[in-house]
């Protein structure tokens, strides 16, 4: 029998509602979720392709031998964990997690690095920074006069890139900035700012500064640099305009309460100083090389679905996809959105949080 269940879509950090169609625990498809206030019944490509990656989904533990994932079962591979971790210090373990971790895994994950004794612990946060502040909301998009777009949030977040579309339509000035020429926020803008890095432009805005005031807002998805940040965040109060950084994951915001954000480069040096790495829906090749990552530590992977990262592994958990676990993210302008499992699997994977109990 077919099953509809509206959840939250995990595909960047915008927070839109989004319908999960089921039938007998396999996933389907999506279709939008009509009265989601966010939203309001669009979903984006991004968002519909969402559940595309279930054709890799991971079935079973497992354990890696010669770049292929040989099927085990739990409890083989908790004991597996366990024995490795206890032949090393606690300042021999490393843990990175990702914004698609729920914030109810990031309390009982953070309290197993505590138990355990380990401070490398955190989250690859595409170079923003840990940081606090007054945040513009979606409506502050729509109402917006003047609109400072850094990166392609109109092909990123269309969602995002709606309401820069409808404080347009109400006369507003759209400026975009990107180190690349042609993009879909560059087409919809008055004046399309090319510059070589985002960093440059934020050390050097020349006019633009002049163009900023209570009435903008800076919408950001895209920085190369944490030292970045700051500048940023200081033109925006300066001059009254509201400040707004959107994420490739749905709760990097939600991470920022309890983890640090770290950068390739701070990943990098964690694992260097490792005996073991758990790392916990993420794959390090996005950011990091093969040769960053081989041979460096023991690793332990917690992931639900198979990519080139998870062929480097030592041990594989599967975790539970988010359709099928509940529990709340906080989106890009940090409102915290719960959601249910929508799918119910008959799979005897553990879900994260039960594997960080058994670990503890
Ligand atoms: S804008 Fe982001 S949250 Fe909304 S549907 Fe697209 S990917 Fe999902």
């Amino acid at each position: 029998m077919l099953n509809i269940k509206h959840t939250i879509c995990p595909s960047c950090s915008v927070g839109c509602g989004i319908n999960i169609v089921s039938n007998g625990g396999k996933v389907l498809g999506t279709y939008p979720y009509k009265r989601h206030p966010i939203n309001e019944g669009k979903n984006c490509l991004n968002g519909r392709g969402s559940v595309e990656q279930f054709e890799k989904r991971i079935i079973s533990p497992s354990l890696v031998k010669n770049d292929e994932l040989v099927e085990s079962d739990n409890e083989t591979v908790i004991n597996l964990i366990k024995d490795k971790l206890s032949s090393i210090n606690s300042d021999e373990l490393c843990i990175i997690c990702s914004g698609k971790n729920t914030i109810e895994e990031f309390e009982v994950i953070k309290k197993f690095a505590e138990s355990f004794g380990t401070d490398k612990i955190g989250f690859y946060g595409y170079n923003f920074p840990n940081f606090d502040g007054e945040l513009a909301s979606y409506d502050d998009i729509s109402n917006a006069k003047t609109i400072l777009a850094i990166g392609d949030v109109l092909r990123e977040n269309p969602l995002i890139g709606r309401r820069v579309i409808i404080s347009k339509e109400n006369g507003g000035t759209l400026i975009s900035v990107d180190t690349v020429e042609k993009s879909n926020t560059a087409l919809n803008s008055s004046e399309h700012i090319k510059v070589d890095s985002i960093g440059e432009f934020i050390n050097d805005m020349g006019e633009i500064k002049d163009k900023l005031d209570g009435e903008t807002v800076i919408l950001i998805n895209k920085i190369e640099d944490k030292d970045y940040f700051n500048p940023l965040k200081e033109l925006a109060a300066k001059t009254g305009a509201k400040f707004l950084p959107i994420y490739k994951e749905a709760n990097i915001k939600g991470a920022m309460r309890y983890l640090t954000s770290l950068d390739a480069e701070e990943i990098k040096k964690f694992i260097a100083d490792s005996k073991a790495l758990i790392t916990v829906n993420t794959n390090l090749l996005d950011f990091l090389s093969k040769e960053d990552i081989k041979g460096k530590s023991f690793i332990i992977n917690i992931s639900n679905f198979e990519d080139d990262f998870t062929r480097l592994s030592d041990l594989v958990l599967p975790g539970k996809p988010w359709t099928e676990k509940s529990g709340s993210f906080i989106n890009s302008e940090g409102l915290k959105q719960e959601f249910i499992s929508s799918v119910i699997s008959d799979d005897e994977n553990l879900s994260e949080i039960e594997i960080f109990d058994k670990l503890t």
